[in-house]
């Protein structure tokens, strides 16, 4: 079979149209020789500068936008040729964004915890109980933060995989939110965590793992996204949606802008503030809650607001009450 080698550029010039490729920002990247004719100038002149400052009115001008391609070659013993495939820019640059956040989450607890290891084995005879046990418990935190990354990793992939293992069972989400707060208390010293649980709430119906996942990534976020010594409040109570529990994570921190919400609940969105620029963060916690909480039946608000600089961030969950059969087996059992 005779070998043809594709080449976009070389097809692209002996159109006798104009073709334009842009990125994403409407940057020229690329002009085909009838374009440049018509602007009597060349591909390289022309690639970097605004589609609008050239887009001649009327022209019938092909714009290819978003798209750079990709070309990779098919060769066995009874066929050889090459695949033209479009690659979206905007996917590059998620998944260059992704390996960049996801290395940096990655290294800066390791080299925390080989840091206090090392010093500890160097000078073990050297250090008193309290120097020890303040390096231990950064080990041990920067080990959480870790596992809370890899955890979230996991999650997403078995999102995209469609797959999900879900154990449901009656949960008292008191109890589970106390166990997160202490985990958060270590990591968050200067914060005071508050939980308030109205009388007779019922138990939820939830995986109790993933619930404390939600949990995690919730109050972690109202922690990490509040100045010093402010203080995350957990307000569990009986939803007016019949048969949901609500809980309510409130914060007193930077808030978000109106336009930005919508999009909090994206893949590996971070929001610009000075403290994301300050805090470590995947940009994958709050995609992750909303799948949960939606494959768990509960749904998730936000309301935000950058106004005052403590105004703060209210994430309210609604997750459904355990069944009734069960209520009522387990007030028997009581
Ligand atoms: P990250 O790992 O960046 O914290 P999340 O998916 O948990 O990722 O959150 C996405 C973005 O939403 C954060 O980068 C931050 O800008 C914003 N955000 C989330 N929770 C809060 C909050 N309680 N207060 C202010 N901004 C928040």
């Amino acid at each position: 079979m005779e070998k043809i080698k594709i080449d976009f550029k070389k097809i692209a010039d002996k159109v006798n149209l104009p073709i334009l490729a842009v990125d994403y920002d409407n940057k020229i990247v690329y002009a085909n020789s009838k374009f440049c004719s018509l602007f009597s100038t060349d591909s390289e002149t022309i690639a970097g500068k605004d589609l609008y400052d050239f887009l001649p009115q009327k022209s019938d001008t092909v714009i290819i936008r978003n798209y750079t391609y990709k070309i990779s070659k098919y060769d066995d013993e009874y066929y050889s040729y090459y695949y033209l495939d479009a690659v979206d820019n905007q996917m590059e640059k998620i998944y260059s964004d992704f390996i960049s956040t996801v290395s940096h989450e990655l290294r800066t607890p390791l080299t925390s915890i080989r840091g206090f290891a090392d010093t500890m084995l160097m000078s073990y005879d050297r250090l008193d109980k309290v120097q020890i046990q303040k390096f231990l418990t950064i080990i041990k935190e920067q080990s959480n933060r870790l596992i809370k990354l890899v955890e979230n990793l996991l999650s997403v992939s078995k999102i995209q995989v469609q797959h999900s293992n879900l154990v449901f069972k009656s949960v008292n989400a008191q109890s589970q939110i106390e166990k997160v707060s202490d985990v958060l208390k270590n990591q968050y010293p200067t914060h005071p965590f508050e939980i308030k649980c109205a009388a007779d709430v019922p138990n939820i119906l939830v995986d109790e793992n993933k619930f404390q996942q939600i949990m995690i990534n919730l109050m972690d976020n109202a922690a990490k996204y509040s100045y010093e010594k402010g203080v995350v409040s957990v307000e569990i109570a009986n939803s007016q949606k019949e048969n949901f529990v609500s809980i309510k994570v409130k914060d007193h921190g930077v808030g978000i802008e109106p336009e930005n919400l919508g999009r909090i609940f994206e893949k590996f969105t971070r929001i610009e503030n000075h403290l994301t620029r300050k805090t470590q963060g995947s940009g994958l916690g709050l995609y992750i809650v909303k799948d949960l909480i939606e494959k768990m039946g509960g749904q998730i608000f936000v309301e935000s607001s950058t106004e005052l600089p403590n105004s703060g961030s209210v994430f309210e969950i609604l997750l459904p009450v355990a069944s009734y059969t069960s209520q009522s087996k387990k007030k028997l059992e009581d």
